[in-house]
C-alpha cells in the first residue's frame, strides 16, 4: 500500500530532536509565549523574507487576525478565490466581512487576475488570495489591481511555504503572509499552529497585542483580542522542521519531476512555467472519470485524495453568502482534480509505481 501520506513516517527523521526539544520545554517551566516561540518567529520571519513574522494558533486565525489588524469598514467586500479551501471564505465571514468569489485560472487553479476587477465595487476593501497547492498567484498583474484601487493585499501561503513568482516568495507581497502548520502541510507541526509576516512594525504589534486578548502589556485590554497563541512546544518542533524544510521542499520537487516525466497525456498535469517556483504542498492531475480512478488506484493499493469535493459556494453551511450566484471553473476543478501522493515520506520508486498503476489506467 502507498498511502497517501503517512505522517509518522515523515517525522520520523525528527523524532530524536523532537523528544530532545520537548524535554527542554517541558523542564523549563514555561509554555506560552517564551523564547521557544520568539526564536521560531524571527526563523520563519528570515526564512520567508519578511520583516516581521508572529507565530499564532492556527492558520484560519492567522486569516482573521490580518483581516482585524487593517480595520476594515463594517460593510467592507473581500474578493477571495472560488477555488480555495474553506478556510479562506470563512475568515472573511469570521472577520465580520462580504466574502466576494472570483473564478480561478484553469491553468493555474489560481484566483484569476484578469477577472479581478469586474468584481470590484465601492466597498471593495481587500483581496485575500490562495497560493493553491503550492503555486503562487500571478502577483504582478495582482499587485497592480491592488495599487490602482487602493485594496489590501492578504496572501493565504498556507500551502506555499518557500513558494515564489519571479524569484520574490510567497508571503512577502501584501500586508500580510498567513501559513498554517497543521501537521500535513509542508512544514508541519505535531498540532495545531500557524503565523503571519508583515512588513509594518505597526501591524506586527498590532497582531502581538490581538493574538493575546489585545494586550501588550498584562491586564491591559487595549483592543478586542482572541486567544491565539502559539505554544512553546509546539515552536520548538517548528524550529527543527524550518532547517529541513528546503530539503523537503527539494523532495517534493523531485517526485513532482517524475510526475511531469512520467505520466501519460491523458492527465491533466499542473501547469510549468519559468516564473513559478512551486513547492508542490499538492500534486494534482485532472481527469473527467476523476471518481473511477480513484477507486482503480485504491484497489491497486494507491491513496489519493480530493482537494476538494465541494467549492466554498455549494457548501451547506455557506449557500447564504451566495445565492444565485454560479462558478463554473472552480465547479469544473472540484469535479476533475486529484491530488496524488508526494509526500517528505514517500520514495522516488513509490512514485514510480503510483506513475506505472496510473499509466494502465
Ligand atoms: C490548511 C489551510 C488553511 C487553514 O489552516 P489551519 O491551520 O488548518 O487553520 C487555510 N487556507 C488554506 C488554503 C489551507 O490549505
Amino acid at each position: 500500500m502507498i498511502p497517501y501520506e503517512d505522517l509518522g513516517k515523515l517525522n520520523q527523521p525528527f523524532f530524536e530532536a523532537y523528544q530532545e526539544s520537548f524535554k527542554k520545554t517541558l523542564e523549563s517551566g514555561w509554555y506560552i509565549l517564551g523564547k521557544e516561540v520568539v526564536e521560531f518567529e524571527t526563523a520563519f520571519a528570515d526564512y520567508v523574507k519578511s520583516p516581521y513574522g508572529v507565530g499564532l494558533a492556527s492558520g484560519l486565525d492567522a486569516l482573521v487576525i490580518a483581516l482585524k489588524v487593517l480595520e476594515l469598514p463594517q460593510n467592507a467586500e473581500v474578493i477571495v478565490p472560488s477555488n480555495t479551501y474553506i478556510a479562506t471564505v470563512l475568515a472573511v465571514i469570521n472577520a465580520g466581512f462580504k466574502p466576494v468569489l472570483v473564478e480561478p485560472n484553469l491553468a493555474t487553479y489560481n484566483i484569476d487576475a484578469d477577472l479581478i476587477e469586474e468584481k470590484i465595487t465601492s466597498n471593495t476593501k481587500a483581496i485575500m488570495l490562495t497560493h493553491l497547492y503550492g503555486k503562487v498567484c500571478e502577483m504582478d498583474k495582482i499587485e497592480a489591481i491592488c495599487k490602482k484601487h487602493q485594496l489590501f493585499l492578504i496572501e493565504d501561503c498556507a500551502q506555499a511555504h518557500g513558494a515564489k513568482f519571479k524569484g520574490q516568495q510567497a508571503g512577502t507581497f501584501g500586508e500580510f503572509g498567513a501559513f498554517s502548520f497543521y501537521p500535513t502541510k509542508n512544514l508541519g507541526a505535531l498540532g495545531d499552529a500557524g503565523a503571519l509576516t508583515m512588513k509594518n512594525e505597526a501591524h506586527f504589534k498590532k497582531v502581538k497585542s490581538l493574538r493575546n486578548y489585545g494586550s501588550a502589556i498584562k491586564y491591559h485590554n487595549d483592543d478586542i483580542g482572541f486567544n491565539s497563541r502559539l505554544d512553546e512546544v509546539q515552536a520548538g518542533f517548528l524550529s527543527i522542521k524550518l532547517k529541513h524544510l528546503d530539503a523537503i521542499t527539494l523532495h517534493k520537487q523531485a517526485l513532482a519531476k517524475l510526475y511531469f516525466e512520467g505520466l501519460k497525456e491523458d492527465f491533466i498535469k499542473p501547469q510549468q512555467h519559468p516564473d513559478y517556483e512551486d513547492v508542490f504542498h499538492i500534486f494534482n492531475i485532472r481527469h473527467p472519470k476523476r471518481d473511477q480512478l480513484k477507486q482503480y488506484l485504491l484497489e491497486n493499493g494507491i491513496g489519493t485524495e480530493i482537494h476538494y469535493p465541494i467549492p466554498p459556494h455549494q457548501q451547506k453551511g455557506y449557500l447564504e453568502f451566495f445565492q444565485g450566484e454560479s462558478y463554473p471553473i472552480a465547479e469544473e476543478i472540484h469535479q476533475t482534480t486529484l491530488s496524488l501522493p508526494i509526500s517528505f515520506a514517500h520514495t522516488e520508486q513509490d512514485i514510480e509505481k503510483v506513475i506505472e498503476v496510473m499509466n494502465r489506467f
